[in-house]
């Protein structure tokens, strides 16, 4: 297993991580396979969107701040349930077909990784996995 770090310098954030995936798949040097990436934070996530327009990073950033609000009459204490649901909402993992040692995404697909309770240390756990 290999561990990506990511620094985030937000309270939340959309950082792109998908040219450090790939430079993990070339040192792998598998070719063909599958690249395994997992968010060991319960105020974290991932997800895998548009890298074109950065607009859209604001737009789901903004939407996610309205569907899920810093305050509202949330039970737990330690004062991030708004980042433990958002965690929930978008997921903590991603599987992502590597063909000919090139990481398989759509023309406008980047990985992103989502920051709900900044700004920390964080982690992305990946497995590449020949196939
Ligand atoms: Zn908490």
């Amino acid at each position: 297993m290999i561990e990506l770090p990511v620094k985030t310098h937000t309270k939340t954030e959309i950082v792109d991580i998908t040219k450090e995936v790939q430079e993990i798949v070339d040192k792998s040097k598998i070719k063909n396979g599958l690249c395994c990436l997992y968010i060991p934070h319960t105020t974290a996530g991932i997800i895998i969107n548009e890298n074109a327009d950065p607009t859209v990073k604001e737009d789901i950033i903004n939407m996610l701040n309205k569907l899920v609000p810093f305050t509202a009459n949330y039970q737990h204490t330690e004062g991030n349930a708004f980042a433990h649901i958002k965690s929930s909402i978008v997921g903590n993992s991603k599987i992502i077909f590597i063909e000919n040692g090139e990481i398989k995404l759509g023309t406008w697909q980047g990985i992103f990784f989502c920051e709900f309770d900044g700004p920390r240390s964080r982690y992305v756990w990946i497995k590449i996995i020949p196939a």
